[in-house]
């Protein structure tokens, strides 16, 4: 594939692997219909689905980058790493998702704990009944229970009431660290980057920390047109890319086509001035 400047690159979205609902069949045939011409499947702390997304976006015709999004805690907060371009194979990457994953099943039990205290009862067993992989139980799952028994009218709105700090099923939780998540995903051959910067609560000088180290430890890219950013936030990342060398990645972070606003291949091109993510990776694309 020719890099192009201008190209309907999604390279951020979950499946049934983590927390979407859709296959990564079901996903390659909607990302084709939409009219992506890059695709990456990136499930949280996962990898487990990229054979079955790169086969099926081969048989569809669609160029492919393995992906994935690991949770990483920075400066007492969680932050999304996603990686792009790997070797599926490789063992350390395997081996450290692992280690992220681990952990989430005991957090779950402390999760439905906190919700038990608030009077919700069975969270545990209800956030489950939506769990596609047992090892990638998360949050979204809880939210899916906390709507469907009523509690919540919509998963927005699980996500101001709960499971977020201070509010009921709220458990702190210690993810990887940014120096091992960008080792991970760079010594596989990957290119690592920020995900949604837009989303993190940080001070100002909390996020220089956060895109400096990432610098320093091999990151290359941030998402600047994401689902998660508003029109205000494509133009500030766009800048944050070319104070800090880094290239831009484009993405949706779609998860379902019932909760998410943003669907695949459907945002914004990148701004110019930018260098595309996919100029760095254009000897990975299967
Ligand atoms: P976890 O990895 O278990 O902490 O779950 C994180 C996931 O919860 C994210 O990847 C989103 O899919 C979802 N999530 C977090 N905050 C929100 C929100 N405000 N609205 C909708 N989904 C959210
Ligand atoms: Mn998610
Ligand atoms: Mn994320
Ligand atoms: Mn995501």
């Amino acid at each position: 594939m020719q890099p192009k400047k201008i190209l309907n690159a999604d390279l951020h979205c979950h499946s049934v692997i983590s927390d979407g609902t859709l296959t990564p069949e079901a996903l390659a045939q909607r990302a084709k219909a939409n009219g992506v011409e890059l695709w990456a499947l990136t499930d949280h702390d996962e990898i487990g689905g990229q054979q079955r997304a790169a086969a099926a976006a081969q048989a569809l015709g669609l160029p492919y980058l393995t992906g994935t999004e690991i949770s990483v805690t920075f400066a007492a907060e969680t932050v999304h790493i996603v990686g792009l371009g790997f070797d599926p194979d490789d063992a350390a990457l395997t081996q450290g998702l692992h280690a992220t994953r681990n952990g989430r099943e005991q957090r779950a039990r402390e999760m439905a704990a906190s919700l038990a205290q608030a009077g919700i009862a069975g969270a545990y067993e209800g956030a489950l009944q939506f769990v596609g992989n047992p090892e990638l139980i998360s949050r979204t799952h809880f939210a899916r229970f906390l709507v469907e028994s009523g509690v919540c009218r919509e998963t927005n709105e699980v996500f101001r009431k709960y499971l977020t700090e201070g509010k009921p099923g709220y458990v702190p939780h210690s993810w990887a660290t940014l120096r091992d998540a960008v080792s991970w995903i760079t010594q596989a051959q990957g290119i690592a980057v920020i995900a949604h910067p837009g989303r993190y609560h940080f001070t100002p000088n909390e996020e220089y920390a956060l895109f400096t180290e990432f610098k320093a430890h091999g990151g290359q890219a941030v998402e600047v047109i994401t689902g998660s950013h508003t029109k205000q936030e494509f133009v500030k990342y766009a800048e944050t890319a070319k104070e800090f060398g880094l290239a831009a990645s484009r993405g949706s972070d779609f998860h379902s086509p019932d909760e998410s606003h943003t669907d695949l291949g459907s945002l914004p091109f990148l701004p110019d001035g930018l260098t595309p993510v996919w100029e760095l990776l254009a000897g990975r694309v299967r």
